[in-house]
């Protein structure tokens, strides 16, 4: 038998960070707003686990709600047959949902969630009657995940070259550059015209081939990037014009974190689509959905008899046991009001967050809603080591920070208390400090 410690069959090849030969940092429970080590240590979740536990951990409902639900029914097939939990939950992620947004198609990640909105956005034109369109833009830094889908429109070049030809007729556009030391307060105001360089692949390849755009609307992974002023917008005119499909990921911004259930309402830009994940359950039970207007629906419903042949689906589609944990969660957000918390905390975080300009390697900070990031500079031949390091360390000082190369990323629980931000951002201002 295995001691508890063993690590010699575990093997996670992909996982970024390996360079610098870090063991894993055991983590053995998980309160409210805490993780507990394997020593005993009890460390405070600055990032909501990945970007998911919006309503903190080990809450009484949602873990009540799986338990009660694994015993009365633990599967459902998901086609042919139904389960009223899936329907209950779809009316009441439509009802939190923007206007407009009024289906929804279970699956079970933000990868599942990407791969789906693609396959309806090359079906959709046909599925009207029109003819093809087989291309997709993506932006430079966008992530996806991790499905030939989301690496092949996701702008991160490292996770895409060692696969294959992958998805073709692909473009990026160019990502929301912010100029050096920005130190930027809620959306920054330069560079709307970016949008505009989707006139441009328009233009070169012409709107009768193109199916969709596909933008976070603040891109997280990457490292927190807003978008400017007027960006969104103006990206959703270009799309409307052109008879093009835009679809928000919204695989980090839904479920509160921009102070509002999803950025389209936050930034007032209505998409075709939304793909969400995470929050939807709390990250108890994997799942993810994406959210489509009547016009894709019924295109499909009602459309041509061909697209009746049309084959998407997964056997954990809407399973029972994950829609008892997503109506439990949007119990918990709408009692507890956290769909808009981030919002109230929003100028608290702020300025406890730009506090931290000026100190040692902080070449800029940026926030919006309840997420902030804090860009190092990277240290000389070694990119990522200095943010790795702070990483370690803020660990070994009782908090949980995510990095992305040279950029620190944070996004607590929405339930986090003002006591504990200000304990977050004092604990990696310390860090920071005593970093080389
Ligand atoms: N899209 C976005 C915007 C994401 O942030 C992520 C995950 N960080 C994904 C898709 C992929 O989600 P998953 O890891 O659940 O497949």
């Amino acid at each position: 038998k295995s001691a508890p410690n063993d690590l010699r069959a575990f093997w996670m090849p992909f996982t970024s960070n390996r360079q610098f030969k870090s063991a894993p940092r055991m983590l053995v429970a998980a309160k409210d707003m805490h993780y507990t080590t394997a020593d005993g240590r009890h460390i405070l979740d600055g990032t909501a686990g990945l970007w998911c536990c919006n309503a903190g951990h080990g809450r009484p409902r949602i873990t009540a709600a799986v338990q009660a639900q694994v015993a009365e029914m633990d599967y459902a097939p998901a086609f042919q047959m139904g389960h009223p939990l899936a329907f209950e939950l779809a009316n009441r992620i439509v009802d939190i949902a923007p206007d407009g947004i009024e289906h929804v198609f279970y699956c079970n990640s933000g990868s599942e969630a990407v791969d789906t909105a693609l396959k309806i956005a090359l079906a959709w034109h046909r599925a009207r009657g029109e003819g093809a369109r087989t291309r997709l833009i993506g932006r430079e830094r966008g992530y996806h995940g991790v499905g030939f889908g989301g690496i092949s429109v996701g702008g991160i070049v490292n996770n895409r070259r060692f696969f294959g030809s992958l998805l073709a007729g692909v473009d990026h556009l160019p990502h929301t550059h912010l100029p050096q030391n920005a130190f930027t307060k809620g959306q920054p105001d330069h560079g709307a015209d970016l949008a505009d360089e989707l006139e441009r692949i328009v233009a070169l390849h012409g709107a009768e081939t193109i199916a969709a755009v596909i933008v976070e609307p603040m891109a997280g992974s990457t490292g927190v990037l807003l978008p400017p002023k007027g960006y969104l917008q103006r990206l959703r005119e270009i799309t409307r014009k052109h008879g093009i499909l835009l679809i928000f990921d919204e695989v980090i911004t839904g479920f509160g974190r921009l102070g509002s259930p999803f950025a389209a309402q936050h930034f007032d830009v209505m998409p075709d689509m939304i793909t969400c994940a995470k929050g939807l359950t709390n990250g108890v039970i994997p799942m993810g959905a994406v959210l489509t207007t009547a016009a894709i629906h019924d295109a499909f419903m009602q459309g041509p008899e061909h697209v009746i042949e049309l084959f998407h689906g997964y056997t954990y589609s809407g399973n029972p046991v994950a829609c008892a944990a997503g109506l439990a969660t949007l119990d918990t957000y709408a009692e507890e009001g956290l769909l808009t918390r981030a919002g109230d905390l929003e100028a608290h975080w702020q300025e406890a967050l730009h506090g931290l300009r000026g100190l040692p390697h902080v070449l800029d900070v940026r926030n919006m809603g309840l997420i902030g990031a804090v860009e190092l500079a990277p240290m000389e031949g070694q990119p990522g080591k200095r943010a790795f390091e702070a990483f370690l360390r803020a660990y070994e000082a009782g908090i949980l920070i995510r990095v992305t190369g040279d950029i620190i990323a944070m996004s607590p629980p929405l339930i986090i208390s003002t006591a504990q931000i200000d304990e977050l951002i004092g604990t990696l201002a310390e860090v920071l400090t005593a970093l080389d």
